[in-house]
């Protein structure tokens, strides 16, 4: 204990940047993220200790994980509990903060985990816990279920994350220069700021002399992620007042959060100096959204170790030495031999075929042009889009291609198991002339095998909903080429026919456009008929000069040690 005490002294001595994720993912063992929001934070903070960056990142402990998937033979998503002991990799802080729930005091403690870089840079991350004896039953589950219940849980997950993360720091002695909000899930940090800033004015005659709003603004960044209206998280006040209670004065809330409900994007936007979304469109997409406010692009990263293949890895080391912490080292990719880099493609290649045929006995081969297609199944990532027209899919494909997929769905989200379940029925179906695999529990280790074992990463998504997406820049990193929708990252990404292929048209509108399948399906299955199959089994000088150009132009930028500089210069230290 005594040790852990010394650690947080440590760190305590230098004034840091908060960084608030409701998710983090930092390795595969500890379960507390779900998806792309919480691997973005996690290559954030591995990036920053890369970096030396005087950050500390703070998020639920999520005991019980997001969830286990399991398919059945009918493509029928089963939920399991994960179940993983905090204590094996991190430490238990004696240090304990209350906040009151329901007019209850509920005693919050945090567990210390350090992200240490081999720059000697460390990041401490603080897992919430609200486990805690003495606490209710009820109240020990709220930093349980990630994403799990109903508004009144998530509510309550919000308050210890934005409040008691707040008081947490404070009480450990940290001095906090900036606090990050990754997503409005944390925007009720500004709340307890306000309080703390709060000034002691005997006559109130302007409630706006009490609450500095200024002050709390310097000091606050937020990222937003989420394109749609519906997406963000919105509270009604009846609610927030029984389990929050009148924690500002609801009228001053209600100016800096909405009037009809608790928008906690709009309480982030109102509170927030630097606000930024996450890839250029997407920042557009947010203005549009949010009139009226300055919303800042800065285009997501991923970690570059993190996310190149063991047999990259070396191949890099050997070549651009340095690149884990210099990404830029990337420009000089044309320095490896093109067999050395199909030689290292290659073991990714053979290392995801043996696994996806362990795991699901599809007998799939080394040498067929192999597509990956892994992301949350939700409907408007068109995860069975290239199964539009299954004749013209068969006609193209038979023999020539092999898919594979993966992907979870949210529990609550019916359309989107069903669409696992439709790839189940289609897998069955083409089985004799086009392979198709269903990878269940799709997870950071998976993620890994597939964006560096394929040869071609899919993604179908509709028009502007993919704020940003980043498994594409991870495929990159692994000299996998990119066949995406212009959206996200890949507006920024895509040269056609050089760093990889585009679907369907150029955007021109950030508001959603409906009606696309069509015209995208056709745009797909012309370009893998005949562009992207013919290059792949005829040319593969032009097929590794194009590997080439997705690291030397692709993780060359895409990576988040350019993302972490950027926030630096941009949102921290202005
Ligand atoms: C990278 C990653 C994601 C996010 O990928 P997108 O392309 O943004 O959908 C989701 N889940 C896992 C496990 C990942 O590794």
């Amino acid at each position: 204990m005594d040790s852990v005490l010394k650690q947080i002294h440590e760190f305590t001595k230098e004034p840091k940047i908060a960084y608030f994720s409701m998710e983090i993912g930092i390795t595969n063992d500890i379960p507390t993220y779900s998806g792309g929001l919480g691997i973005l934070a996690g290559d954030t903070i591995k990036s920053s200790a890369d970096l030396n960056l005087p950050m500390i990142a703070v998020t639920l402990l999520s005991r019980k994980g997001y969830f286990k998937q399991e398919i059945d033979d009918r493509g029928r998503q089963m939920e399991e509990p994960v179940s993983w002991e905090p204590s094996k990799f991190m430490a238990l802080l004696p240090t304990k903060v209350n906040v009151q729930i329901e007019g209850r005091d509920v005693a919050v403690q945090s567990w210390l985990y350090n992200v240490k870089s081999l720059t000697s840079g460390s990041i401490p991350v603080l897992f919430l816990d609200t486990n805690v004896e003495g606490n209710t039953p009820e109240d020990r589950e709220i930093t349980s279920c990630l994403y799990g219940g109903d508004q009144v849980y998530r509510l309550k997950q919000e308050i210890m994350l934005g409040i008691g993360g707040v008081r947490m720091l404070r009480e450990l002695g940290f001095e906090i220069k900036k606090y990050h909000m990754n997503e409005g899930h944390a925007s009720l940090l500004t709340m307890e700021l306000l309080r703390i800033f709060k000034r002691d004015i005997e006559e109130v005659w302007d409630e706006d002399l009490v609450w500095d709003v200024d002050r709390v603004r310097d000091i606050c960044v937020f990222t937003t992620h989420t394109p749609v209206e519906a997406g963000h998280d919105k509270f009604p006040y009846d609610l927030i007042l029984r389990v929050l209670g009148e924690f500002i004065p609801l009228k001053v809330l209600k100016r800096l959060g909405g009037e009809e409900r608790l928008n906690m994007t709009l309480l982030a936007l109102n509170l927030s100096k630097y606000i930024n979304g996450v890839a250029k469109k997407h920042g557009e997409v947010s203005k549009n959204m949010f009139p009226g406010y300055e919303i800042h692009a800065i285009t997501n990263g991923v970690h570059s170790y993190t996310w190149t293949s063991e047999s990259f890895k070396r191949l890099y080391d050997k070549y651009l030495p340095g690149w884990a912490n210099e990404p830029e080292l990337f420009v000089r990719v044309g320095r490896i031999p093109d067999e050395e880099i199909w030689s290292a493609h290659m073991e990714a290649k053979k290392d995801l075929i043996d696994y996806v045929n362990a795991e699901t006995g599809v007998g799939m081969d080394y040498d067929t042009l192999t597509i990956g297609f892994a992301r949350r199944a939700t409907a408007y990532k068109r995860a069975d889009l290239l199964f539009t027209d299954m004749e013209r899919l068969t006609r193209i494909g038979a023999g020539k291609i092999q898919i594979i997929y993966a992907g979870k769905a949210h529990p609550k989200d019916e359309a989107g198991k069903w669409l696992i379940e439709k790839i189940f029925v289609i897998k069955e179906k083409l089985k004799d002339k086009i392979k198709i695999a269903y990878l269940k529990n799709y997870n950071m280790d998976i993620a890994l095998k597939l964006v560096s074992g394929v040869d071609v990463w899919l993604n179908t998504p509709l028009r502007p909903r993919e704020a940003s997406g980043t498994s594409g820049m991870k495929a990159a990193h692994n000299g996998v080429l990119n066949f995406s929708v212009l959206d996200g990252w890949w507006i920024e990404g895509h040269i056609e026919g050089f760093t990889g292929w585009s679907i369907g048209p150029a955007p021109t509108e950030t508001t959603l456009v409906e009606g696309l399948d069509r015209l995208d399906a056709e745009d797909l299955y012309s370009k893998l008929e005949n562009i992207i199959i013919p290059l792949f089994y005829n040319d593969g000088r032009t097929w590794i000069r194009m590997m080439q150009n997705a690291i030397g132009k692709n993780a060359y930028y895409f990576n988040s040690h350019r993302m972490m500089r950027r926030y630096v210069t941009e949102a921290y230290i202005r």
